[in-house]
């Protein structure tokens, strides 16, 4: 029945998902988008997974490999791990990942990226990583991580979909836009290294303020939002270079 209705839905508003291949003719910087325990690690808090997740366990062996790749050839990373004062809730979130809890840390599968040197780690308290870069002087770490490194092209991967991905990639373009971002061109998001939660409509009908969730479809929605603001929706991410093993 679920499945019907996701595909009722891919229907309704199907989008081009490309083969994307990556070499280092085009700078490319990587985006991590709170792959951290707090939303991916079964149990791990509010907004963990209760049960091993195919779409959060997939996003994470992706990510890992394009993670690996990036390292090998010292091509750029951003990581954003979303971490939060203890007294600030995000609403209409529960309380999560909060600042020095192992939920606001990468998952084990990416914590060596910490010790590696061409990844620029940004913890952020909101779900907008550009925003999130923000400091008081009005400058904006991310901003200048691209003009520093000089990326063309943004490859990006996370979770979740329809969330902090989306409201990055959003954000990120209308920067683009603007001339906000040189020489950054292309917004490339990379479908199997996203994924979202999953609270189906069967379990919100028996709560009280709950908001529906269906993984599936929001995953879809939040590819097919990202593709209406500019980025392209990749299915499958090559490199030209061989990869090591
Ligand atoms: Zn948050």
């Amino acid at each position: 029945m679920v499945l019907q209705k996701v595909d009722l839905l891919k229907n309704e508003i199907p989008f081009e998902e490309e083969s994307v291949v990556f070499s280092e003719d085009v700078k490319t910087g990587l985006v991590l988008v709170d792959i951290i325990n707090g939303f991916c690690t079964v149990g791990a808090g509010n907004l963990a997974p209760r049960e091993p997740n195919r779409q959060i366990s997939e996003m994470i062996t992706e990510s890992a490999r394009l993670a690996t790749v990036f390292c090998d050839n010292e091509w750029p990373i951003m990581a954003f791990l979303d971490s939060h004062h203890p007294d600030k809730l995000e609403h209409p979130y529960p309380p999560h990942c909060i600042t020095g809890t192992d939920e606001s840390n990468l998952v084990p599968a990416l914590q060596w990226l910490e010790r590696e040197q061409n990844v620029t780690i940004r913890r952020k308290d909101c779900y907008d990583g550009y925003l999130g870069s923000m400091e008081e002087d009005g400058s904006n770490v991310f901003v200048d991580w691209v003009k520093t490194n000089q990326i063309k092209t943004l490859l990006v991967a996370g979770i979740c979909t329809d969330i902090c991905v989306l409201d990055f990639v959003c954000s990120t373009l209308s920067a683009r836009n603007r001339g906000f971002l040189s020489p950054l061109e292309d917004v490339v998001v990379y479908s199997r290294g996203c994924a979202t939660f999953d609270f189906p409509v069967s379990v919100t009908r028996n709560t009280k303020d709950g908001i529906a969730h269906p993984q599936e479809l929001m995953h879809h929605v939040g590819l097919y939002m990202a593709k209406g603001r500019g980025a392209k929706i990749a299915r499958e991410v090559l490199f030209s270079a061989p990869e090591k093993p």
